[in-house]
């Protein structure tokens, strides 16, 4: 009887293998997987929550998307998101974006972040533990409700002691054990850290195996201050620490020095260190008018002047009067600085080695425009990337980054069998940026379908409401 079954089951299972119906069928898009070099016409299957089958066979599927002349990729992964807010995930999915992480500062406290975000997201979040955060707790200063970045102050301008350096290590490590990703370190936002706190911290985040994120000392034009000085500084951390390091929006942070800051880079990383870099497609940055970023000398040093600044969604162009208004206020107001030229940020995304994030927040067009203008820009209208170059910036290069701080990474930004079904399908043809200076929250267009572990988030261009996909992605040091 036992040999009567095992021969049924034989002869039976490549037939049930066949007629497996998955939750999803994407047919007859152009299926693009960065890191086999997958670029074909394939039917795509995805069951619970997985891509389970890539084939040129007819798949059966509860729901078939019909995908001819779409692009089918996996889902884009952002390392540099500030806004979590819905409204800010609403258009991050319509960009293409399935994980958008806080990795260059970090979250205050990551415990209640994640907290609050467990059920309620449209996407994968995930955070860094804040160097700046723990800081501000060392020197007994308040960090603003829901904000990021302390006011600048003793806890950002004043060197810590031997003792405070300690109670930063204690608390990062905590947040370590809470599920954070990496150290984020914004070192520009507490210039009273000496280079002897950074190693520290380098120190730190080196014996727990994670990397450390940074926005780095100065993007100063003038030696010293300058960003190439500042980018050799984080690269001897990494050297003498052992920990990788990955260096936010070298576009902004080098400016006119990108390429030299680049070649810094290129340089660590032929000589064995793990060092990475990212940027955004945007001339201006944006930050908190209140941060140590715009303490005395800042004019000189980033070679601007108050017109350069512009108060997001109103337009207003900055005076000194306006500026010290702002700047002395308890609250934190964010501001657009008009600091580098187009033609500088289109030569850093020629560079192999960067990839794309996007810094995004509310009052700034990158936040819901990042991804769509890396294709409309760079692969249709100046040619300068390759679709299939392009799409590996966007999601192999930034889960490869990932996998430092969790192996769960490696199911990310891969359309393959058995990877998360994190899956973008785009209109090659039509797919933009639509968000402005003006009007920083205009969604891109040509995200055609968005699924997020397999749910699908965005179906005809449109979002699907009621749906929260989004999982929390972990450091390895919190228990999963
Ligand atoms: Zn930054």
């Amino acid at each position: 009887m036992r040999w009567f079954v095992v021969c049924l089951a034989a002869i039976f299972s490549p037939l049930l293998a066949l007629s497996q119906t998955y939750d999803v069928v994407i047919q007859g898009g152009r299926v693009i997987d960065p890191e086999t070099g997958l670029d074909a016409v394939r039917n795509v299957g995805i069951a619970q929550g997985k891509i389970r089958k890539i084939s040129a066979a007819t798949l059966d599927g509860k729901r078939v998307i019909s995908a001819p002349g779409l692009v089918v990729a996996p889902g884009f992964i952002d390392l540099h998101q500030h806004g979590q807010d819905l409204e800010s995930q609403r258009v991050k999915a319509l960009d293409g974006v399935t994980t958008a992480l806080e990795m260059e500062i970090g979250k205050p406290d990551v415990a209640t972040f994640l907290q609050a975000k467990e059920g309620r997201s449209l996407i994968n979040y995930g955070t860094a533990a804040s160097h700046v955060a723990a800081r501000s707790l060392a020197f007994g200063a308040p960090m603003p409700e829901g904000g990021l970045l302390p006011k600048s102050g003793a806890a950002t301008d004043e060197p810590a002691s031997v003792d405070q350096i300690e109670a930063m290590k204690v608390r990062l490590r905590h947040e370590l054990g809470a599920g954070a990703l990496a150290i984020g370190m914004g070192i520009q936002y507490t210039p009273g850290a000496t280079r002897w706190e950074v190693i520290e911290m380098f120190r730190l985040a080196a014996e727990h195996g994670v990397p450390v994120y940074t926005h780095v000392r100065s993007s100063g034009k003038q030696e010293p201050g300058s960003s190439v000085e500042s980018v050799e500084e984080v690269i001897g951390a990494a050297a003498v620490s052992g920990a990788p390091l990955h260096i936010v929006h070298i576009n902004s942070s080098c400016a006119s020095r990108a390429p030299d800051c680049l070649t810094l880079v290129a340089g660590a990383r032929a000589r064995g260190l793990d060092v990475t870099t990212e940027a955004y497609p945007y001339e201006a940055g944006m930050t908190y008018i209140n941060s140590a970023l715009f303490n005395p000398g800042w004019q000189e040093k980033f070679g601007v002047t108050y017109h350069d600044l512009m108060l997001p969604g109103s337009g207003e162009r900055l005076t000194k009067e306006r500026f010290e208004e702002l700047h002395n206020a308890s609250e934190p107001h964010l501001i657009v600085l008009f600091s580098n030229t187009m033609e500088a940020v289109d030569s850093v995304f020629r560079n192999p080695l960067v990839m794309v994030a996007s810094d995004g927040d509310k009052g700034h067009p990158r936040n819901a425009g990042t991804f769509c203008r890396i294709l409309s820009r760079y692969v249709r209208s100046q040619r300068t990337l390759t679709l299939m170059d392009a799409i590996r910036k966007m999601t192999l290069m930034p889960a490869q980054m990932l996998e430092r701080s969790t192996p769960s990474a490696r199911l990310k930004g891969r359309l393959q069998e058995g990877a998360d079904a994190d899956v973008v399908v785009f209109d090659p043809q039509t797919v933009s940026d639509r968000s402005t200076y003006d009007h920083p929250m205009t969604a891109s267009v040509g995200v055609q379908y968005l699924l997020v572990g397999g749910v699908t988030l965005v179906d005809k261009g449109k979002l699907v409401e009621g749906v929260f996909p989004g999982r929390a992605q972990l450091g390895g040091m919190k228990p999963q």
